[in-house]
């Protein structure tokens, strides 16, 4: 199988992933860069994520446009993976979703979203919260454009993950590995903080030095990142289609 090939078909289970996780519904999309050629990504035609196959992956250019004659309908929101794609050259995969569990906090002001357990450490000490409302006024809160897009990037900036007010969230990560654990366990802690806030009192969130450490211990393909994507995949039917990455040198001394 080619590199290419096998992208897609990790493409395809990260959309399964993400439906059988609950964080897309018949909504949300995740796409990956084109690994020869920077300016292109791959996602899905519009199609819920767990109905996607490998035909129906398409590839498009850092402008949300189809590289090729394309009859079959495009998500809407493409751009959004367009635009971080443009703005972030480190960046490889992309997800957006809906997830119930984060909309809270794109909504209430007063509280932001944190990482409060270990596995939600990967959002980052960061979460900004982009609203559409403050460039594009009235609108139907999705993002239909590029010129939208690029301003839900640049609101992003540096970081891991964008909530997206009244909507979902954006994230971005340097591997669909990468991307796919970060949005499963964003609603976890989303909730742990929700329910530690309901609990009452001050909560205890990771500190910054907990973050870093956890980010310094993470290599995309070590035994602890396979696991999570074999388990996750075994799950959601599709352990057929896993094609596990070579393994770089560093274990070999
Ligand atoms: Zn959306």
């Amino acid at each position: 199988m080619s590199a290419i090939d096998t992208v897609i078909q990790d493409l395809v289970i990260a959309n399964r992933i993400l439906a059988k996780e609950e964080v897309a519904d018949a909504y949300g999309h995740v796409s990956v860069r084109h690994p020869d050629n920077p300016k292109h990504f791959f996602i899905s035609r519009s199609l819920a994520p767990e109905l996607i196959e490998k035909g129906d992956i398409v590839e498009l250019d850092l402008d949300g446009n189809p590289v090729r004659d394309e009859k079959r309908s495009l998500y809407l929101e493409r751009f959004i993976h367009a635009g971080i794609f443009q703005m972030r050259p480190d960046v490889m995969a992309v997800v957006h979703a809906h997830a119930e569990d984060i909309l809270p906090f794109g909504i209430a002001k007063a509280t932001k979203l944190r990482p409060v357990i270990h596995s939600g450490s990967f959002i980052g000490s960061s979460v900004p919260v982009w609203d559409i409302a403050d460039k594009f006024g009235d609108t139907n809160v999705l993002v239909t454009n590029m010129a939208q897009g690029r301003d839900l990037a640049k609101c992003l900036g540096k970081n891991n993950v964008a909530l997206m007010r009244g909507h979902g969230f954006a994230a971005a990560a340097r591997s669909l590995i990468e991307v796919v654990r970060m949005s499963v366990y964003l609603p976890r802690n989303a909730r742990a903080q929700l329910r530690a806030k309901q609990l009452g009192g001050k909560i205890k969130y990771l500190s910054q030095g907990e973050i870093d450490a956890r980010n310094r211990g993470y290599s995309p393909y070590s035994t602890e990142t396979w696991r999570a994507w074999e388990y996750w995949a075994n799950k959601a039917g599709c352990s057929h289609m896993l094609t596990r990455p070579e393994q770089p040198h560093e274990h070999k001394k």
